[in-house]
């Protein structure tokens, strides 16, 4: 019998009550009161931690320490010391210190920095996030930190994210406290990401170089079947994947992760797996242990998994559906509709400003999603389109509509809501996802953003959720605190934000281009790609959001500008690159030897007396697009050799140019695919990479 994963779960984790059996009472109490308050902890705590977190990791096999990090790259990097220190007489003692606990020197000078680090002083610092908790995995002690400069600015995904609950703490507390709560000290931002995948077999992926270079795949005609059967989506999964599943699941739960859903998803090896919510922080740290883990121990069951946006044209791309919402802490969900009237108009306040937030910063947070990966998805029909708007429900709508408009808002007859003195209508939690284009929808007690793609970090659309209601809430304690008629003055205030940011609900199909077209109407912002939306990430009025309230400083702000533009011309390069290095080493050669075999049977037929018109006409079909298809080639060689040098001007060059290349090559390689013999192409087509066993 395999044991219980009530007995292994978060074993491997030194966790607060590891910490509390490992630890002196006085050290225990430092702790706390460090993650509480924000202080940083004396040495000798930190030396008593250290201590007992080696002896826990060396009983569980760790012989190695790591401080892991989320450089601006978006994935997780480590360098791992071992705890040996040789003694006189040859042997060695295990030795971590607490000066090793808390900082760390790596030599990490060849991360992202936009220009924040210049090479004299390029060594980047971590710090110990105590907030996280350390784990053992593959015979090493993680330890969680924060990555920053010499000069302290930020050089990691962490460190805003942090400032940036804080943030919003800060500015929750004095709403509550205008409600009468005297106790919460903190307000905690809690996210759950759903976490979206494919699953490939191993073999033929390693067939496939675009799979490899870019992880997606850069050609493929259209498959015979594609998802049209909607068979796959909460379908039957198959002994392998389930194999697979249980797994991962396993290794998860080890470190801690709840992962608690998994389920194929629409697209023929789909899948999706869904952790129970948490702080923002660990939901952070712990969608990066995902994504690791997913590739790993689908490596050990013979698969590939597959976190790109878009892996394969014709069916859908993944996603990474984030929930957001605010609890205090002492576990109340600040989004959860009251029963009683004062609760409700606490409700209907921090709606107010997340719609407000997201309204006026409906372009930051758009720029938070934009990457080459998921400028396949949005706007595609199988993901929210790319202007941001939030869906309510009939309910909810209704609330809001009688708040701006004085009328009915059930039918019971009644008037306009009376904050205060009314109850709201039953909000009913939605389970059923029913309107899945919205990009951000409020699902009963929780907003569902489901624009970020499946292989980002969460961090930066959380940032930037968490900024924006930090503004906003703060503004409203502002104009509330010290109001002698509250209720009323509430009351006001809800109508003024419902009336003037209304713009932004919209409970329709977002797919619809009458919506597409409305929302222009509305003044909403309709950011397409990449290239449009990362402009407006560093536009003065965003700058200063993040600035106001601590989260970055400016140069910090402007260097992330920098990372995002590099990036996005950096993997359009690689992908036009490995596109021509396919066609030129593979595609074209198949082709033309095809051609060349069919001339050769027409021959031979015609030297035979028997007519060969469909060789012959095949032939000539597969010479003429060989030859487009060579003529293509040349012509997105010469564009990716004549990228601007500035920025700015790449950005957009990629969008216009080299993606336009892109398209018009694969088009032709795929009109090929259907017409080469299976035996000379290539590489595995959709229908083998999609559809095997
Ligand atoms: P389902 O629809 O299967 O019931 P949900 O859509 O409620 O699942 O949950 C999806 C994700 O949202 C999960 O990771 C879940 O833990 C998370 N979630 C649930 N409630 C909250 C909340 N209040 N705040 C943030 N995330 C939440
Ligand atoms: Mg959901």
């Amino acid at each position: 019998m395999k044991a219980s994963p009530a007995e292994y779960y978060g074993s491997m984790v030194f966790d607060e009550k590891t910490m509390k059996e490992r630890l002196s009472g006085a050290s225990f109490t430092t702790w706390k009161t460090c993650i509480t308050t924000g202080e940083s902890l004396d040495i000798s705590t930190a030396n008593e931690i250290a201590e007992a977190m080696k002896q826990w990791a060396v009983e569980r096999g760790a012989t190695h320490y790591t401080h892991w990090f989320q450089p601006m790259t978006g994935a997780t990097a480590e360098k791992h010391d071992s705890f040996i220190s040789p003694t006189e007489d040859g042997r060695a003692l295990m030795d971590f210190s607490g000066k090793e606990l808390v900082k760390g020197e790596p030599d990490a000078s060849s991360f992202p920095s936009g220009g924040l680090r210049s090479t004299f002083e390029a060594r980047g610092y971590t710090a110990w996030d105590p907030t996280s908790f350390a784990f053992v995995k593959e015979h090493s002690l993680y330890i969680p930190t924060i990555f920053c400069s010499y000069s302290g600015q930020a050089l990691d995904k962490k460190t805003p994210l942090l400032k940036s609950m804080d943030a919003v703490s800060r500015a929750a507390v004095r709403i509550l406290r205008l409600f009468g709560d005297t106790e919460t000290r903190r307000v905690v931002a809690q996210v759950g990401p759903e976490q979206e995948y494919f699953l490939i077999d191993k073999s033929l992926y390693n067939r496939r170089e675009d799979l490899r270079m870019t992880g997606r795949t850069l050609f493929g005609a259209r498959p015979p079947r594609g998802q049209e059967m909607e068979d796959h989506y909460f379908g039957m999964i198959k002994p392998r994947v389930a194999a697979f599943m249980q797994d991962l699941d396993e290794e998860l739960w080890k470190v801690g992760v709840p992962s608690k859903t998994k389920h194929n998803e629409v697209a023929p090896s789909q899948h999706e797996m869904a952790p129970v919510f948490s702080d923002a922080n660990t939901a952070s740290d712990h969608n990066q242990l995902a994504m690791e883990m997913l590739k790993k121990v689908a490596d050990r069951h013979g698969f590939v998994a597959l976190i790109h946006e878009k892996p394969f044209r014709y069916v859908n791309g993944s996603g990474k559906h984030d929930n957001w919402s605010l609890s205090t802490d002492t576990g109340k969900n600040l989004f959860r509709p009251g029963s009683t009237p004062s609760q409700n108009a606490q409700f209907l306040l921090f709606l107010a400003a997340f719609i407000k937030g997201v309204d006026e910063y409906q372009e930051l947070l758009r720029a938070t999603v934009a990457f080459p990966g998921n400028d396949h998805r949005l706007g595609a029909q199988e993901a929210p389109p790319a202007v941001i708007s939030i869906f309510l429900g009939d309910e909810l709508s209704a609330v809001v509509d009688s708040i701006i408009s004085g009328t009915d808002y059930t039918d019971t007859g009644k008037k306009t809501l009376e904050i205060g003195v009314d109850v709201l209508p039953e909000i009913p939690l939605d389970n059923t996802d029913r309107n899945r284009t919205s990009p951000m929808a409020f699902t009963g007690n929780k907003f569902e953003f489901r624009m970020p793609g499946s292989s980002q970090s969460i961090a930066g659309p959380n940032v930037v959720l968490n900024a924006a209601m930090a503004e906003e809430l703060q503004q409203f304690a502002e104009e509330l605190e010290g109001s002698e008629h509250f209720m009323e003055d509430l009351q006001a205030l809800l109508k003024r934000v419902f009336t003037e940011h209304r713009r932004i609900l919209f409970d329709g199909n977002g797919y619809d281009e009458a919506w597409i077209r409305e929302a222009e109407a509305r003044g909403l912002s309709n950011l397409k790609s990449t290239a449009d939306a990362l402009t407006a990430y560093t536009d003065k009025k965003n700058e200063e959001l993040l600035i106001r309230h601590g989260i970055y400083m400016e140069e910090e702000m402007e260097a992330r500008g920098i990372i995002h533009v590099e990036n996005y011309k950096t993997v359009i390069n690689i992908e036009g690159r490995t596109m021509a290095d396919m066609i030129r080493k593979s595609i074209l050669p198949a082709a033309s030897e095809y051609s060349a075999v069919l001339c050769s049977r027409a021959a031979l037929k015609k030297n035979a007396g028997i007519g060969a018109s469909y060789e012959t006409e095949l032939a000539r079909q597969i010479s003429d697009e060989t030859d487009a298809l060579a003529k293509a080639c040349s012509r997105l060689e010469q564009s990716l050799n004549q990228m601007p040098g500035d920025n700015i001007e790449a950005l957009h060059y990629c969008h216009d140019e080299i993606i336009r290349d892109m398209d018009e090559a694969r088009d032709i390689a795929d009109r090929l695919e259907l017409m080469v013999d299976k035996k000379y192409w290539p590489f595995p087509t959709y229908a083998d990479l999609l559809f095997s066993e």
